[in-house]
């Protein structure tokens, strides 16, 4: 495949951009070479600026569970831009996605009741925990290792030595003070919440969780463990906040709360909300809503939170979320999964598949799907950037980083995913 037009952007980006990109994992500094400039996507697949087509698993990191330009969210789109495009004042676009959300999820998950819309995941964990140190009048977060939570600075914290510690800033530029009230905990490991509560009884704003960690290799989690964080979160008046910016709508309209049965009192939202604009939200209980500004003391507001063409985008994107489409994204799901895992095994490659709904991911030299970040090997991450760029040779674009899942959209049907089966087929590690 020739890739000659994309690198000449890409040299042309990086004078402007710092490493050419606005996303630090689509420099492909996890899998080597430069990035591809893509100039039109439709449906499943994407086309670079050298005319080269790929099937696209990466589907913007989440939010294209219907694929690329899907009819329905661009004529929604198209009716709004006739009307307005931002306000700054109410409009009932507004109500109408928080209706999608509240009146039918509510109905599984009892806890989600009020909602609030913003532009991006970082933005709804950031004020998701804002809300729940201000309802609780408590300061420490417990959040664990290998679970992300977008770019906010209490969030970019590693665990300290010894369970239940402090943690320590992930990225520079972040005072060793704003990661003092976080607590860095493993995946799957009851007791070091435990731990954490006795050091600190009574100052647990909040557990904040991917319910299914997907940004760090896909962890799933024993739902015994979800249910534990349910049952410690209420013996201590901590708040429990599911993290659904990749789960929600993905593994079903209920997200991960409704896959495992588990109430959560606040939830948020990104990605497939927006049907490919930026919103981000969340949701949960009313008595806590009810401490959000202007209503209550917890300050937190957005010029373009709610604009017209966003809401029209995730209202229409919501409406395409049928029971019908959910199943047939799980049998897509699994005979991806069963097919390559019988490829893997057929040429002895230590690779295997794991999945949930239409979220997968390929896990290398390891006997066992991990559930915590610590299982996962560097090395794998090299076998994984030359299967990477065995599969882009064939057209088949996989996230370019091994740590990333790969997401299945609607549009794929069973001989767009035999394209990928068959670069796999000829993949010599
Ligand atoms: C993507 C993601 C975020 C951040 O969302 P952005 O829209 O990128 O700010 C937060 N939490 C989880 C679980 C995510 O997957």
């Amino acid at each position: 495949m020739n890739f000659k037009n994309s690198k000449t952007m890409y040299e042309e980006a990086v004078k402007y951009l710092p490493a050419g990109v606005n996303s630090p994992v689509r420099a492909f500094r996890q899998v080597g070479g430069h990035p591809i400039f893509i100039k039109h996507a439709e449906g499943c697949y994407i086309y670079d600026v050298d005319n080269n087509s790929y099937l696209d698993f990466c589907n913007s990191w989440g939010p294209l569970i219907t694929g690329h330009r899907h009819p329905k969210i661009i004529s929604a789109i198209e009716k709004q831009i006739k009307h307005s495009l931002t306000l700054g004042i109410p409009n009932e676009l507004e109500v109408e996605l928080a209706k999608r959300v509240i009146d039918k999820i509510k109905q599984k998950i009892p806890t989600i009741q009020k909602i609030r819309f913003v532009n991006s995941g970082t933005e709804a964990v950031m004020s998701a925990i804002r809300l729940a140190r201000g309802f609780t009048n408590r300061n420490k977060v417990i959040k664990f290792e290998g679970c992300y939570h977008g770019h906010v600075d209490s969030l970019l914290v590693k665990a300290g030595s010894g369970l239940a510690t402090f943690g320590q800033p992930s990225s520079a530029g972040i005072p060793k003070s704003f990661s003092e009230h976080t607590i860095v905990v493993p995946l799957d490991n009851e007791e070091a919440i435990l731990e954490a509560y006795k050091k600190y009884p009574n100052d647990i704003a909040c557990i904040v969780v991917e319910p299914i960690p997907a940004n760090n290799g896909l962890l799933l989690q024993r739902k015994e463990f979800l249910e534990f964080l349910r049952k410690v979160t209420l013996e201590h008046q901590s708040l429990l906040i599911f993290d659904e910016v990749i789960s929600g709508f993905r593994v079903g309209y209920y997200g991960a709360a409704g896959y495992y049965n588990i109430y959560p009192d606040i939830v948020t939202y990104g990605k497939i909300i927006g049907g490919g604009l930026p919103v981000g939200a969340f949701a949960g209980r009313e008595e806590i809503f009810n401490m959000l500004s202007p209503d209550g003391p917890v300050y937190q507001a957005g010029t373009l939170s709610g604009n017209p063409i966003a809401m029209a985008a995730g209202i229409a994107q919501l409406d395409l979320l049928t029971d019908d489409l959910y199943k047939s994204l799980e049998e897509k799901g699994q005979y991806l999964e069963n097919e390559l895992n019988k490829i893997f095994q057929e040429k002895s490659m230590n690779f295997r598949v794991i999945r949930i709904a239409s979220i997968f991911w390929i896990y290398i030299d390891l006997d066992h799907p991990p559930r915590r970040a610590d299982e996962i090997s560097s090395e794998s991450m090299k076998i994984y950037a030359k299967f990477f760029h065995h599969c882009l040779n064939y057209g088949i674009y996989l996230a370019p980083s091994g740590y990333e899942v790969g997401f299945i959209s609607s549009p794929m049907e069973k001989n767009d995913l035999d394209k990928f089966l068959d670069a796999v087929r000829k993949f010599n590690g």
